[in-house]
């Protein structure tokens, strides 16, 4: 697996193998340094998943899914937090 990287200075891309990550290299264009960042890794925590919503975006996600989200947080009266989501759930706000 590798991870794309852009120089800054001369906009070329490409993707740079795991062993230059966390690395600086030359831009193989331009010779500028280049950063390579360290890929992110999983959330090590178990409780936490993400759901893929394929029609929407970071912006047009929040109108629709904000009245489910305050749904569950008015019903889960617990003594901790236990709200979950289903891909039905939010995909049919779509
Ligand atoms: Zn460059």
């Amino acid at each position: 697996m590798s991870t794309k990287v852009t120089c800054r200075q001369c906009q070329s891309s490409f993707a740079a193998p795991p062993h230059l990550y966390g690395k600086t290299v030359a831009c193989p264009k331009c010779r500028a340094p280049i950063a390579i960042p360290q890929p992110v890794a999983p959330a090590p925590n178990p409780q936490l998943h993400f759901h893929e919503v394929r029609r929407a975006d970071h912006f047009s996600i929040l109108a629709p899914v904000t009245p489910l989200m305050a749904d569950k947080i008015r019903q889960d009266t617990g003594p901790s937090c236990n709200i979950q989501f289903t891909d039905e759930e939010i995909g049919s706000r779509f």
